[in-house]
């Protein structure tokens, strides 16, 4: 098992500049209690810097919502793993199932981004996880296998990346797998990482999908959780500090 929970806060295509900062603000009043938890924000990456000028603290790290496959060139409107390192990320989301969906992102796309972000020193947070027909079909389980043997790298440590299981069928619907399912599809994930990666018997494996103050103390029991990807909730400083609090509590 992993020693710390991680929370992470994904804001998406949410806020302007003052709204990041209010929010940012609000986060880092809280913070003296973030102590015992890995707590990171990810921005929209227009926000990057001011978010990372105002958290300039260990409590709370901050990183990119995507990053391009290549480390630089002709690619317009993209950010590169290079430029996040630049304005102080630690982290970096890659194949969320929004630019699976949206940006047409492939498996092999999200190897090579994974590839890219360690090459600058960025942890990669890989997202996986089924849609709800397949879940219904019985399939979520060689479902996500797939995902993750198609787009994770061989020969990673556990420090070096980070998987975030999101059901997609979750994502902001306020929907929730069973909390066995839940349990069951990390213990399936953390199998297949090692037949993938034998040293990664510590990868932090989080859950995504509806995270809330009510639900996140059942999810942090299960066993191979290792945090969560928090989309909604992490928008309300009130919601996602007390999700970091009941990490903390568990640790
Ligand atoms: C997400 O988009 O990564 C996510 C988990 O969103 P939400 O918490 O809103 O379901």
């Amino acid at each position: 098992m992993v020693d710390r929970l991680l929370i992470a806060g994904n804001w998406k295509m949410n806020l302007d500049k003052a709204g990041a900062i209010e929010l940012t603000n609000a986060l880092t009043k809280s913070q003296s209690t973030f102590k015992e938890v890995d707590v990171a924000v990810f921005p929209p990456s227009l926000w990057l810097t001011e978010v990372g000028d105002l958290i300039g603290s260990d409590n709370i790290k901050l990183g990119g919502q995507d990053c391009h496959e290549e480390l630089e060139g002709a690619h317009t409107g993209d950010i590169s793993a290079k430029m996040l390192k630049d304005v102080g990320c630690d982290y970096v989301i890659v194949g969320h199932s929004e630019r699976r969906t949206n940006h047409f992102e492939t498996n092999e796309t999200i190897k090579k981004k994974v590839l890219v972000s360690i090459q600058c020193n960025l942890c990669p947070i890989v997202c996986i996880g089924e849609t709800w027909d397949e879940r219904n079909k019985g399939t979520a389980i060689s479902t996500v296998s797939f995902q993750l043997k198609e787009s994770i790298p061989d020969e990673l440590d556990s420090h070096q990346f980070i998987i975030a299981y999101e059901p997609v069928w979750a994502i902001g619907s306020g929907k929730t797998p069973t909390f066995n399912d839940i349990e069951e599809m990390h213990s399936s994930i953390k199998e297949t990482i090692l037949t993938i990666n034998p040293k990664a018997d510590k990868v932090r494996i989080l859950y995504g999908g509806s995270v809330k103050p009510e639900n996140a103390a059942e999810i942090f029991n299960l066993e191979n959780v290792g945090g969560a990807l928090v989309g909604g909730a992490s928008l309300s400083a009130t919601d996602f500090s007390q999700i970091i609090s009941i990490a903390g509590a568990k640790n």
